[in-house]
């Protein structure tokens, strides 16, 4: 793996530049907020900022999404094949709670059972470059308590340090490597790897944010019916901002529309939190209010995705903490239910 220094001022001149020969997504104003978007040719994107509003997991796995396209004729449907979005593209500015979202992803996406060709086509094609939390934004971050770090390098290709001067860029993968020499700099030495342990270190431990999260698993597998679940919900408004902000949360609505003889068959984001979420034909709801709407969120979060791959599905992003309308916290959740 090479490790090179580059100069602070060239960064976002470097990353204008590939704008022009690929597609770039990166962090960018957006009036008061910062949302990833697709960059102009030689357009800069930002460098300094705290976090995205929007999780970057819409590069691969968009809000809507055509599968296929359908035309019925006399003689039966005509089917004109899926609708992958293609194109190299580098996704820049990452921060490393969202990079670690896209490995959760995969274990979903990825399966021996069931490979979403759709969302693999993205996701190989996609290089990412992340932006290392040298100074963690928020108060509401938590990724140590969720198997992260502020310069985690879990789904990331080239890895960028804030060295002060300069930024260590670390080449991780073939993916990034082949963009070396875009890139450019110095190889780096042992002062600057070693700036960067420290730098580390001092990121973790300015995470103040610490919950219970890898030691509630149990305490869910034994309280499915818990009184606890009774009140958790209450004043939640089930606007599904928590869901749809969330970098690891996946779960979708495949429909068609048709208009004459031509359709299109599509995928849209969907939330537990909404009540049509598991509403049947039959108009019967297995989970029927919001109690077992959130209590869905939770234990698919902290139990069931740990059944299923191993994992947490949370990195502690914080979204969803900072953008709920009536403050519902996931972080005393956790710790609330680890008190059980
Ligand atoms: S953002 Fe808050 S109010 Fe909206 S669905 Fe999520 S928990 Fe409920
Ligand atoms: S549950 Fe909240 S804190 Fe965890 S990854 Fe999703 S939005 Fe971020």
């Amino acid at each position: 793996m090479e490790k090179r220094v580059i100069r602070k001022e060239t960064l976002a001149g470097i990353v204008g530049e590939l704008a022009g020969k690929m597609r770039v997504c990166a962090p960018m104003k957006a009036e008061d907020e910062v949302l990833f978007r697709v960059l102009e040719a030689g357009e800069k994107p930002l460098i300094e900022f705290a976090n995205a509003k929007n999780a970057p997991k819409n590069f691969l796995f968009p809000r809507t999404e055509t599968l296929l396209k359908f035309t019925r004729t006399g003689k039966g449907m005509v089917f004109a094949g899926d609708q992958k979005d293609g194109g190299e593209t580098l996704l820049f500015g990452v921060r490393p709670c969202d990079a670690r979202s896209f490995t959760l992803l995969d274990m979903l996406f990825d399966q021996e059972k069931y490979r979403d060709p759709y969302y693999l086509d993205k996701r190989e094609k996609t290089t990412v470059v992340a932006l290392g939390c040298v100074r963690p934004p928020y108060t509401t971050c938590f990724c140590t308590s969720v198997g992260g770090a502020p310069l985690s390098s879990e789904g990331v290709d080239i890895l960028l340090t804030d060295l002060g001067e300069t930024y260590l860029a670390e080449f991780l993968t073939p993916k990034g490597e082949a963009l070396r020499e875009a890139f450019g700099g110095t190889p780096a030495g042992e002062a600057e790897e070693k700036q960067k342990e420290t730098i580390a270190t001092k990121a973790a431990d300015q995470i103040s944010s610490r919950i219970p999260a890898k030691e509630i698993k149990p305490i869910l597998d034994a309280r499915f019916e818990d009184p606890f679940w009774n009140t958790l919900h209450q004043k939640c408004l089930a606007c599904g901002t928590c869901t749809y902000l969330c970098p690891t949360c996946h779960c979708f609505d495949i429909s068609d529309e048709v208009k004459r003889a031509d359709g299109i068959r599509i995928r849209n984001w969907d939330s537990c939190m909404f009540p049509m979420f598991t509403k049947e034909t039959s108009g019967h709801n297995p989970r029927p209010s919001q109690k077992e709407r959130w209590r869905q969120r939770v234990m698919h979060k902290f139990r069931y995705y740990v059944d299923n791959f191993g994992a947490i599905a949370c990195v502690g992003c914080g979204r969803c903490v900072m953008a709920c309308p009536v403050n519902l916290d996931i972080r005393k959740i956790v710790a609330d239910i680890a008190k059980l």
